[in-house]
């Protein structure tokens, strides 16, 4: 069973992401180590002890659609309950509106711990903290005080209405209608696809966030509008109203995360009220709907990249307790009697390596992103331009790396397990079939790569990444001139990965100015890779080097030495694939005709 692995996140955010040099500085107001261990502690106690145990049972039962309504897996409302009773939906919420206004960085920590427990349950609060967000930044104050409260206390979720049958990867092709009341209010119609924990017997009102078009808008993403549309509409007193026009008309049938309710939605089918469309309260501006949803979307993007550390944790644990169980063969060096554990078989102990390496790899680039979200929230002027350009530049790396490592990790563990890996029974199954979708929503990583490579490469002029590279520099500087003892090859790997890095930026960069973006994007996925296993070196690195006095070192030092001289070769193959890779890819084109 899962149990939260709270020290090594714990010593990741403070000395590796950054958060120890916060907290000494006062960016955090109050808050100190002895709290941020205790919420950790906490937040870890209720993923393995609460979440974890429900897991399995959200996975066989899934949620089902009984008579228009969503029926969860048996004891998940109670989970629900025991979850917003803990405080835990409004940890970084605004304190106005009764949240605890923690740092991103502590929630981030708080929330690959629950999605390991169960990332089918933990999606649903996920999309409810990303609305909360959105109608805080965007929302009229009577929208904020009537809905933000209940969203921020969990007695309400909220959900993402984005996708439409035509309109995935491109919402300007999105055709659900928004029609103006005349009073301020509008009616929305039309139909939404794939919208997660979109109907469901958590809470009594389920509030949509929903993009839609104007009759009078203009083509493509220029023309988009984003309202909030509740499920029942709310009184002047608070309390429930008429049922909106808005219905789930059906649950998709999935590979994984099972317990997580996928649902069409229908706006404006008459169904309900007396009039046709769902009551509709816009957000932001009209028509300048997409930057309204994208603030959503980004810490939306990083919190799917939470979903693959948490998978890749709980694959690598159930992994490594299997190994050290199931006896087969004997290893080379085994004086023991009989077959020897299979954790002893070289191929094995290295398949286990690789995915501590790269779950813990994925979990100091995602950290080091939500420290930036923090920096640039804490800092002005300057600073807070450097901490916004850095999370913008780590948000696509983060979200692609990370639910690659989980699918990647989840799948090695089934390996791991042999045969009994095939078999639902272990449980192994399910983390690979869960992390299956996170390299799919909330942009695929495909057009996360095409968002790194066209708009975070250019940033400042190409000086931000640069800058950044110059950094990493540094740590490899750091562990050459280290005397500790341990870490074998890793400067000089490290320094070649990052000298990978280096070029391939700049040929991109070259590339892009020289206006082929179709070659640049030839090789946007490589690159995605060679920068997320760059980080993988440099943070396991900083981790090596830094002094936590907790007795750990060596084996973080074991374990940045095996990324480094194991997995780090696969930069100079990437950068290959970046700079030589147009050609032949536009050459063989034909083939696919
Ligand atoms: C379980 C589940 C839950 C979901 N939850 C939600 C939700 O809550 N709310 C919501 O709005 N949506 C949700 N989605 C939808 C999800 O965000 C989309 O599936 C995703 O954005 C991809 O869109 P698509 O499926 O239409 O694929 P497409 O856009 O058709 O993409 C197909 C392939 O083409 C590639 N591609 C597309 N465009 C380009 C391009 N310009 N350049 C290069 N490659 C490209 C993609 O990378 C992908 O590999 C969910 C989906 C699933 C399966």
């Amino acid at each position: 069973m899962y149990k939260a692995p709270v020290e090594e996140i714990a010593f990741t955010l403070k000395h590796v992401a950054g958060m120890a040099e916060a907290l000494a500085a006062g960016t955090f107001g109050e808050l100190g180590e002895d709290l941020v261990d205790a919420i950790l502690v906490e937040a870890g106690r209720f993923a393995s002890e609460e979440v974890a145990p429900l897991g399995e049972v959200g996975d066989r039962q899934g949620s089902r659609l009984v008579d228009g309504a969503v029926r969860t897996p048996e004891g998940w409302r109670e989970l629900y309950r025991n979850w917003i009773a803990g405080g835990w939906n409004g940890l970084t919420a605004p304190e106005a509106f009764g949240g605890q206004n923690l740092p991103h960085m502590l929630h981030v920590a708080a929330m690959e711990m629950w999605n390991s427990g169960s990332m089918a349950f933990a999606l649903g609060p996920t999309l409810t903290m990303g609305a909360v967000e959105a109608v805080e930044k965007h929302g009229t104050d009577a929208l904020k005080s009537a809905f933000l409260p209940k969203m921020v206390s969990g007695e309400w979720m909220g959900t993402m209405n984005l996708t439409e049958p035509h309109a995935g990867s491109d919402l300007g092709a999105l055709k659900t209608r928004a029609e103006r009341r005349g009073d301020g209010t509008y009616r929305i119609f039309g139909q939404k696809i794939f919208i997660t924990w979109g109907e469901h017997d958590f809470t009594d009102n389920i509030v949509h966030l929903v993009l839609a078009r104007l009759p009078d808008a203009p083509p493509g993403t220029k023309g988009i509008s984003l309202f909030l549309v509740p499920k029942f509409l709310v009184n002047d007193d608070g309390s429930l109203g008429a049922r909106n026009d808005v219905f789930c008309h059906s649950l998709e049938h999935k590979l994984g995360i099972h317990g997580s309710p996928t649902c069409t939605m229908i706006y404006g089918d008459g169904k309900f009220g007396e009039e046709k469309g769902a009551i509709g309260y816009l957000v932001g501006e009209e028509n300048r709907g997409l930057a309204c949803m994208f603030t959503m979307m980004n810490n939306a993007r990083l919190a799917v990249g939470m979903q693959g550390i948490a998978i890749a944790e709980a694959a690598t644990q159930k992994a490594i307790a299997y190994a050290k169980e199931r006896t087969q063969g004997r290893a080379p060096g085994w004086s023991g009697e009989g077959m020897s554990p299979i954790i002893e078989h070289p191929d094995i102990a290295r398949t286990l390596l690789t995915m501590k390496a790269l779950t813990q790899g994925a979990r100091a680039i995602a950290y080091a992103c939500a420290h930036a979200v923090d920096m640039a929230h804490a800092c002005v002027g300057e600073d807070a331009r450097h901490w916004q350009e850095r999370s913008s530049l780590l948000t696509p790396i983060a979200k692609s790396f990370a639910t690659d490592a989980g699918v990647d990790v989840a799948s090695m563990g089934i390996q791991v397990h042999g045969g009994m890996g095939f078999i639902e029974e272990t449980g192994a199954a399910r983390y690979l079939r869960d992390a299956r979708i996170a390299p799919i929503y909330e942009g695929t990583n495909g057009i996360q790569a095409i968002d790194l490579v066209t708009r975070k490469l250019p940033l400042s002029d190409g000086a931000h990444v640069r800058g950044f590279i110059a950094e990493l520099k540094r740590i490899a500087a750091a562990v050459a001139a280290s005397n500790r003892e341990g870490f074998g090859d890793t400067a000089a790997r490290l320094d070649a990965a990052i000298a990978d890095l280096a070029e391939a930026t700049d040929w991109l960069i070259a590339t892009l100015g020289g206006g082929r973006l179709a070659d640049a994007l030839a090789g946007a996925t490589a690159y995605q890779r060679l920068f997320g296993l760059a980080l993988t070196g440099a943070y396991l690195a900083k981790g090596g080097l830094a002094e936590a006095g907790d007795g750990r070192e060596d084996r973080r030092i074991a374990l940045c030495r095996f990324a480094a001289e194991n997995l780090l070769a696969e930069t100079a193959a990437l950068k290959d694939r970046v700079v030589n890779g147009a050609l032949s890819l536009a050459a063989a084109r034909a083939v696919l005709d």
